[in-house]
């Protein structure tokens, strides 16, 4: 090892889904959505010209701070924006979890968070969660240096009460908390409304999923004024422009479109019920998912050999070999059409 390398901040680093480059693949592996973005979406690209390339973007990611706001009935002090909720959530973890207590998510969760911690030097501790892959919010009552975790959680899709993300809240108001709400649009109740009561609450949600726009990266964090400014502070003494025009453009144009929005939502949350009925004839069991995937083990057939054989057929899924849940694969919710195909491979192949 040469000298320098003492001076290396070494991480071992978050391992994303496989993005495949042969077309003719089904891609439930990365919890994308089926659908493409909305028609207005389509519409802003097609308006737009290189003039938005030559000049700096929006300091203040203006429209679209204004145009969230307006969708949540906040003010736009209330709203941060990023690269992705990824982008986000490290800039959070960055700014508010500095006490040196550990900080305080579940041990099977998005397993991004202790990379962040681990970049940042954040101590944490993992909080199992129960033999239902659920959170109980009694494990979170101890003293910490914050709190994260998703609702519904990843990636088992199971969805935490509102009252019981109040509980962990209430319990957790010397520290910032947040609801890393990815995948909030599939059927739960978002965090929002506590921001009022609790000014140290971040809900973070992103376009990744239930607005089909994971390739242009937009995330966004809601919360109390003074939490905003601190993110703006640590945001602006990185990178004052990490949000390009033209994202800036294309997703105000996707917040503009509700009812789209709405009904693709809709078409995913029918298809994610239809797979659950189909699934469990073909013999797999899984939490009630309020996500756009299940999170599925099967009765008989190991995850891995079900993994590997879909691959073969050209149906990526997400395996992780990781101790707890080495017998359950993540799969995305597709459109109709893919998942009648998944169905029809697994039928023959279960035989
Ligand atoms: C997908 C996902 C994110 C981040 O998505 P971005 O594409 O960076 O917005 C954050 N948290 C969870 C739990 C996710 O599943």
């Amino acid at each position: 090892m040469k000298k320098w390398e003492n001076n290396v901040r070494r991480v071992t680093p978050y391992v994303p889904g496989e993005q495949p480059r042969q077309k003719d693949v089904i891609k439930l592996n990365t919890n994308e959505n089926p659908y493409p973005p909305s028609p207005m979406v389509a519409e802003a690209l097609k308006n737009m010209t290189t003039d938005t390339m030559r000049k700096y973007p929006s300091v203040d990611a203006q429209p679209l701070t204004d145009e969230i706001a307006g969708f949540y009935g906040l003010k736009p002090g209330q709203v941060f924006v990023g690269v992705g909720s990824d982008d986000v959530l490290a800039m959070c973890f960055l700014t508010f979890f500095n006490s040196g207590k550990p900080i305080l998510f579940p041990d099977i969760t998005y397993s991004f968070y202790d990379v962040w911690a681990e970049v940042f030097r954040i101590p944490y501790e993992c909080q199992k969660l129960d033999e239902n892959f659920e959170i109980c919010p009694e494990d979170y009552y101890q003293e910490n240096g914050g709190v994260i975790f998703p609702n519904p959680n990843a990636p088992t899709g199971t969805l935490l009460p509102l009252e019981a993300v109040e509980d962990i809240i209430a319990h957790n108001q010397d520290v910032v908390v947040i609801v890393d709400e990815a995948y909030i649009d599939f059927g739960g109740t978002t965090a929002l409304s506590l921001i009022e009561k609790y000014d140290n609450l971040l809900v973070v949600q992103t376009f990744s999923k239930s607005r089909s726009m994971a390739g242009m990266r937009i995330g966004y964090a809601m919360g109390n004024e003074t939490l905003i400014r601190y993110l703006n502070d640590v945001k602006y003494s990185f990178n004052s422009y990490t949000m390009n025009e033209a994202a800036l453009t294309l997703g105000t144009a996707a917040i503009r479109d509700r009812a789209y929005f709405e009904e693709t939502s809709a078409k995913i949350i029918a298809t994610r019920e239809r797979t659950k009925e189909e699934l469990r004839q073909l013999g797999f069991s899984f939490g009630d998912s309020k996500a756009n995937f299940l999170f599925a083990t099967h009765r008989t057939c190991p995850a891995k050999e079900i993994f590997e054989a879909l691959k073969q057929a050209g149906i990526y899924v997400r395996y992780w070999n990781k101790p707890r849940i080495s017998n359950y694969l993540r799969i995305t919710i597709g459109t109709d059409e893919e998942m009648d195909r998944l169905f029809a491979f697994l039928r023959e192949y279960l035989k």
